[in-house]
């Protein structure tokens, strides 16, 4: 790929933007932390609300990174496998690897994503978050709540 081509300024982009991301999905696990940590030396203190709001945006932080992912793959003219997860040529209807058929529109640019809108500052109340929000996004089963420490494996897996 050319040092000047339009496209690796766009996927940069994506990169800050999913680098942004992690910062703040680690900054919610720092306030989990000590969020916990209070709890636990207060015992009359409930903070599971704020616990399980914290979780939930979490888990859409990785969500909208996946589909930073998606649309960087796509700037490549690729996309990936929805069952074996191998990267494929935007223009197959078929995966290569596996065989699995591809859903029609499967070439075109993956969901709307405000990666080059900054990520906001970590509201207290983390509720009123984008409109399409983790559960609208298939195979993404990790979107759930309560689910962070799985998230926390994939992340180090998908860093790598
Ligand atoms: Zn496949």
């Amino acid at each position: 790929m050319a040092i000047f081509d339009p496209k690796t300024k766009v996927i940069s982009g994506y990169q800050r933007s999913i680098t942004e991301k992690q910062k703040v999905i680690s900054k919610y696990f720092d306030q989990i932390g000590r969020l916990y940590y209070e709890q636990y030396k207060d015992m009359s203190v409930d903070v599971t609300k704020d616990i399980n709001a914290r979780c939930e945006a979490v888990s859409e932080l990785y969500t909208e990174i996946k589909e930073c992912e998606l649309k960087i793959l796509f700037e490549k003219g690729l996309k990936l496998c929805p069952n074996c997860g191998k990267e494929n040529m935007l223009a197959y209807a078929f995966c290569y690897s596996c065989g699995t058929k591809f859903e029609p529109g499967s070439e075109s640019a993956p969901g709307a994503v405000k990666s080059d809108k900054a990520v906001s500052v970590i509201p207290p109340a983390v509720e009123e978050s984008e409109p399409e929000t983790a559960t609208e996004v298939p195979e993404t089963a990790e979107a759930d709540a309560g689910k962070e420490e799985e998230d926390k494996d994939k992340e180090g897996s998908e860093e790598a």
